[in-house]
């Protein structure tokens, strides 16, 4: 059994207190390894660690700080296969998925911070008769970057990536339910020479962990990625320290889909945006609008795809759908759609755990469910599932489908589909959303701001936001 180990100070070592986790595989509801149950004084070592090397990774030029970043991504890269494989172990995700999107995509998060560093500069304000404002942008110092499981290396590199490239040394927290591709990055970081203390890695639960994270007087900032719950959580301790905060929290992500789209379009990428990644996606859309004229052509073809979806090991080549995260969230799933039927909602499709046979028959796997016949305002539309389940709505005008997408507590990300030009500005203008997607879903160019509004966020990462995010400004008056 793999034993995963604490990164701390450039040596990968066991928690303080030697309490361990264990580590399931959600594909055959197996534990297969340990992780540490660190603690608060996992944390403080790790806080120790980062203050001795802040100084000298601060002032390392941005190219050499580049350059190991680069390095690191290299590495990952070499190594993809076993990465893919590994994060499909720990999430239960098809290997095909990991390896296409998940882990070039950590590549990418590495290369594109490594580069943007080169690129990023501070303002300067002139007063013509007065003199000039000049703006430098120093790394704040020790931060916190806590992330989810649904994306693992994916999320976490897409932050600790900015906070190193701009010279902080790094606190982070893998999730406990998918630590082993950022155990496998620490192995790395030795390989390409990041000095020791300026990015450590404690494993562990949120509540133990991540809430010392949160309370350390030193770490000056959190950059979190998980539910609006733990979001909250964070903010009630890290805000009246004045820290600064960046929270990617939930969504209820409505796609809009007009009689006058390209039909096939809308239809093949709403079976991506519904069930990808088993529905586990932040960008997921899981309330499906349908203009009333297409409505019934839409949910017979919808319907009939899915059924079609296969559910499977994640090493099954064919596996449109793999396992769930774990036991306790298929538990949840099942529960919104027992809550759905008692809600008035009828299941077209899905709605019951698969069981597979041999060494997977203990797997978490669900069919993926199509619900129709459920007012927008019910639970099941307005509170987050983040699984394989979403619900199809007729709708007659456009205030109407707007006034439904917007009705929740959330505010991510949106599809709209229609080929009218003007009526999609027009929708995207209007939908309360921190990302609109116009005839298309998840095309990402990690140059754009990234968050949500309402109760999804606050911040915006990617691009030069996460580098702001991770930056101090001072402004210095030079008089003329
Ligand atoms: P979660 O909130 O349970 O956990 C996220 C991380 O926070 C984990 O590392 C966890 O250990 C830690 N944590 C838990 N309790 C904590 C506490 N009290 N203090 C500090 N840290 C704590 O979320 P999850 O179940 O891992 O992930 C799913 C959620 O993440 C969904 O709500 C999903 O929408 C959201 N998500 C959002 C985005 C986005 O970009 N907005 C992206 C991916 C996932």
């Amino acid at each position: 059994m793999k034993v995963i180990k604490n990164y701390i100070n450039g040596q990968l070592i066991n928690p303080v207190f030697d309490k361990h986790l264990e580590n399931v595989d959600p594909s055959r509801g197996k534990v297969y390894s340990t992780i540490p149950d660190s603690t608060a004084e996992d944390v403080q070592l790790a806080v120790d660690a980062a203050e001795k090397a802040f100084y000298g990774w601060a002032n390392t030029s941005k190219e050499k700080r580049s350059a190991i970043l680069m390095k690191m991504a290299q590495l990952v890269e070499d190594r993809l296969d076993i990465f893919a494989e590994a994060e499909s172990l720990d999430n239960g995700k098809p290997v095909s998925l990991a390896k296409a999107v998940d882990i070039p995509r950590a590549v990418s998060n590495l290369r594109f911070f490594a580069t943007g560093i080169l690129h990023f500069a501070s303002e300067s304000h002139y007063m013509e008769s007065e003199g000039v404002n000049y703006t430098t942008r120093k790394p704040i110092g020790i931060v916190g970057c806590i992330s989810p499981w649904n994306l693992p290396l994916y999320l976490f590199t897409w932050k600790i990536a900015p906070a190193l490239a701009a010279g902080n040394c790094v606190i982070a927290k893998p999730s406990e339910i998918t630590p082993m591709t950022a155990y496998m990055l620490s192995e790395i970081c030795l390989e390409a020479g990041l000095p020791a203390g300026v990015f450590n890695i404690v494993h562990g639960l949120g509540h133990k962990v991540g809430d010392a994270m949160s309370r350390h007087p030193k770490i000056k900032a959190i950059s979190f990625t998980g539910g609006t719950k733990t979001g909250e959580i964070i903010s009630s301790i890290a805000a009246p320290m004045f820290k600064k905060l960046s929270l990617e929290l939930g969504g209820k992500n409505p796609n809009i889909i007009f009689a006058d789209c390209d039909f096939e379009d809308a239809l093949s990428t709403t079976m991506r945006s519904s069930f990808a990644n088993q529905g586990q996606i932040c960008l997921c859309g899981s309330r499906i609008f349908i203009e009333r004229p297409i409505y019934e052509k839409f949910k017979t073809a919808f319907v009939e795809k899915t059924k079609k979806s296969k559910v499977s090991f994640p090493s099954d080549p064919e596996a449109k759908l793999g396992a769930v995260v774990s036991q306790s969230h298929m538990e949840k799933i099942l529960s919104y759609i027992q809550l759905a039927k008692e809600e008035g909602g009828t299941v077209l499709t899905g709605g019951q755990r698969v069981i597979l046979e041999g060494e997977y028959k203990d797997g978490y796997y669900l069919q993926p469910t199509i619900i129709e016949g459920l007012s927008y305002d019910c639970r099941v539309n307005q509170e987050e599932i983040f699984g394989p389940v979403v619900t199809i709505t007729p709708f007659d005008t456009e205030e109407e489908a707007l006034m439904m997408a917007n009705s929740t507590q959330f505010g991510l990300a949106a599809t709209v589909w229609t080929t009218n030009l003007k009526k999609a500005h027009r929708v995207a203008d209007n939908l309360q959303s921190g990302i609109v997607w116009l005839n298309s879903w998840l095309v990402r160019d990690l140059r754009t701001p990234f968050g949500g509004v309402k109760a999804s966020g606050v911040g915006r990462e990617g691009g030069f936001e996460a580098l702001r995010f991770f930056t101090e400004a001072k402004n210095v008056f030079v008089k003329s």
